[in-house]
């Protein structure tokens, strides 16, 4: 049988956010993410036990998985923050876009200089994670 630590929660690799790890019913453990909807699963006892030391880590913040892995966790939040400057930055061109069409040319906003100024600065910091990833 699967033991797994309740309510145990990973961050999702695709977009960050976290969420619960379940069993299934034949007690394997899989978690679906509420961010960007994808599932899951672990089948094999491999998995299932870097799964377990994954939940005890972040559960513990063990500090020598925080020294190796931080990097990691950064790349994680700094992709979930671009990826949700990008869906800001394409509602504010629909609006932009629905405004020139009944105003006339109208300037870039200040809403679109703040997010591409953003996202700027993490692609500047993730091309710095990826120098320092390329080094070890
Ligand atoms: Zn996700």
């Amino acid at each position: 049988m699967t033991t797994l630590p309740k309510n145990a929660r990973i961050p999702c690799f695709l977009c960050g956010e976290w969420s619960a790890v379940k069993l299934s019913k034949k007690e394997k453990p899989y978690f679906v993410c509420q961010g960007c909807g994808i599932q899951i699963f672990v089948r094999c006892e491999a998995g299932i036990s870097n799964l377990r030391k994954l939940i005890r880590n972040l559960a513990e913040e063990n500090t020598e998985f925080l020294r190796i892995d931080k990097s990691s966790l950064e790349v994680l939040s700094l992709t979930s923050k671009l990826l949700k400057l990008q869906n800001n930055l394409e509602e504010v061109l629909n609006r932009k876009s629905l405004v020139d069409e009944v105003f006339g040319n109208a300037k870039t906003d200040a809403a679109e200089i703040a997010i591409n100024s953003e996202i700027k600065s993490i692609l500047e910091a993730l091309k710095k994670h990826k120098k320092q990833l390329g080094r070890n």
